[in-house]
C-alpha cells in the first residue's frame, strides 16, 4: 500500500461552496484504490514541504478571504511555479484560480496581486455569475463533459491567446460570460470556477489527479471503481441543463 498526501492551502479562508468535498473524493477513491491518502491543512505563513506533497489544492474564498490570503500565496510564488512546471498535480476553484493570474481587481477597487504565473486578469463586477454549468474538456487527449455550480462576481480575460482553457462553456457563465472559455489547464493543473464540489460528480477528473498522482510515485492504478452512482448524479445535471 502506498501513502499519498495533498496540501489543502488556507482550508479555514478558502472553502466555498463544498470545495473541501473535492478532497474527501480524491482521498476516498485513493482508498478504494488500495491506497492511503491524507490531507495535509496550511495555514496563512506555514511552510509547505514540497518532497512529501503529492497534490495542491485551494478552494474558492469571497474578496474577504482572498484580501486575507494573497500576499501569503504571493511570497510562495517561485516554489510554486517550479512545482507546476515538473507537473505537480495542482487544483484552483474560483477565487484561487483568479489569483494565479496577473491580479484581480474587486468591485470596490481593491487590487490584489496574484501570482502572476498566467497572462490573465479579472475584474470584480456587482453583478453576479450564479448557475450550475456545463462545459467540456479534454482530458488525456478525451473529450469528456463536466458539470459544476458556478457563482463569482469576477469577469476572468485570458491576456495571451496561447493559454489553455479547462474546457469550453455549453450552459452557464465561465470565465466572463462571453468567450465561452472556462478555467485554465497548464501541465497537471486545472483553475476553474467550477464549485459544487467538482470531483464528485466527475469521477473522470478525479481519476486524473488519482493517475497522475500515483504515476509520479511509479505506480500504477489498476482496479476500476464502480461509478455508477457518480455518472448518474454527473447525467442528472447534465440533462437538466440541457433542458434549459
Ligand atoms: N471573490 C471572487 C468573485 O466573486 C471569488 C468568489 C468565489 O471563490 N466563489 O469573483
Amino acid at each position: 500500500m502506498a501513502g499519498f498526501v495533498i496540501a489543502h492551502m488556507y482550508p479555514d479562508l478558502l472553502n466555498l461552496y463544498g470545495d473541501r468535498g473535492n478532497l474527501l473524493c480524491l482521498q476516498q477513491r485513493m482508498r478504494w484504490h488500495g491506497h492511503d491518502c491524507r490531507i495535509k491543512n496550511i495555514r496563512l505563513g506555514e511552510k509547505i514541504e514540497y518532497a512529501g506533497i503529492d497534490m495542491i489544492f485551494m478552494g474558492g474564498g469571497s474578496d474577504r478571504e482572498q484580501g486575507l490570503v494573497y500576499r501569503d500565496l504571493v511570497g510562495r510564488s517561485d516554489e510554486f511555479m517550479a512545482h507546476i512546471e515538473d507537473g505537480m498535480p495542482v487544483l484552483c476553484i474560483c477565487g484561487a484560480y483568479q489569483l494565479l493570474g496577473i491580479s484581480y481587481i474587486a468591485v470596490d477597487g481593491q487590487v490584489m496581486e496574484g501570482l502572476k504565473f498566467f497572462n490573465y486578469l479579472t475584474r470584480g463586477a456587482k453583478n453576479r455569475l450564479i448557475g450550475n454549468v456545463l462545459i467540456k474538456a479534454c482530458i488525456e487527449g478525451e473529450e469528456i463533459s463536466v458539470v459544476g455550480f458556478e457563482n463569482h462576481g469576477g469577469r476572468t480575460c485570458f491576456e495571451d491567446d496561447s493559454l489553455q482553457p479547462f474546457g469550453m462553456v455549453i450552459k452557464g457563465y465561465g470565465n466572463n460570460g462571453e468567450d465561452k472559455k472556462e478555467g485554465i489547464k497548464y501541465n497537471n493543473l486545472i483553475g476553474t470556477y467550477l464549485h459544487g464540489p467538482l470531483l464528485p460528480k466527475n469521477p473522470g477528473i478525479a481519476d486524473y489527479y488519482l493517475k497522475t498522482m500515483a504515476s509520479r510515485q511509479g505506480i500504477e492504478l489498476n482496479s476500476r471503481l464502480d461509478d455508477y452512482i457518480e455518472n448518474m448524479a454527473h447525467e442528472q445535471v447534465k440533462k437538466k441543463l440541457l433542458a434549459t
